[in-house]
């Protein structure tokens, strides 16, 4: 299968709503073309320097999506053109996400990255951390971020039980999210989750974008 039949019949199997976002990290340029000649504009990278050496070689109505750790001194990189940055999960970041948004005279949508696999991961918030953050004097001062809803990574494992439970806890916290007020900085109406492996899982417990890589461009 090509590159773009892979895109094709994935997207035409997802329901309204949900959208996709192509994984493009180690990739060569090449293929993000061919993605892109397909009608992808969503891609996903993990690490601000592969991205930021793509991002100025490939047309610029793409919209590029941060999926991995971003350290506070990295976030200047990207502030000009990220378009989704899913891996928040200090205060602190938020801040300098903040400031650098408001140098590039933008607002930068950001998600909350919760932690909510039952390995041992390094990154994320737990879910009464991510309420604190919300809810901290600090947070109601950042004019230029925009807190767009969450994302969450399932445990990696075969057992679908368990990987439908830790979604269906991510979606639980969304929609208590959604019901609190919405202000400009905190319009929550994103869950990232999903990936190769459990995508159809993802969706099925409410995700509204998923985030594929092997299952376009096979093994990386
Ligand atoms: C690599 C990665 C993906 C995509 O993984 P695949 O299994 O290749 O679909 C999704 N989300 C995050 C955060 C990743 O790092």
């Amino acid at each position: 299968m090509s590159i773009a039949q892979n895109i094709l019949e994935l997207k035409e199997s997802l329901p309204k709503g949900v959208e996709l976002v192509a994984v493009t990290k180690t990739h060569p340029l090449k293929l993000l073309q061919e993605a892109y000649a397909a009608g992808q504009k969503q891609f996903g990278e993990n690490r601000v320097q592969e991205m930021g050496e793509k991002q100025t070689l490939l047309p610029k109505d793409i919209r590029w999506h941060l999926i991995g750790h971003l350290q506070t001194n990295k976030v200047r990189e990207v502030a000009s053109y990220i378009s989704l940055i899913h891996s928040v999960d200090s205060i602190r970041l938020l801040e300098e996400i903040n400031k650098q948004a408001l140098k590039n005279g933008r607002t930068i949508d950001c998600l909350l990255q919760i932690f909510i696999a039952s390995e041992e991961t390094k990154f994320g918030l737990e879910i009464r951390e991510a309420e604190a953050l919300l809810h901290s004097g600090v947070f109601g001062l950042l004019k230029n971020i925009r807190v767009r809803g969450l994302m969450g990574m399932a445990t990696n494992t075969p057992d679908t039980h368990l990987v439908r439970k830790e979604f269906a806890s991510l979606r639980a916290f969304f929609e208590s999210l959604k019901k609190e007020p919405s202000t400009p900085n905190f319009q929550p109406d994103i869950l990232s989750m999903g990936m190769s492996s459990d995508y159809r899982i993802a969706i099925s417990e409410g995700s509204t974008l998923i985030r594929v890589g092997s299952a376009i461009f096979g093994q990386r």
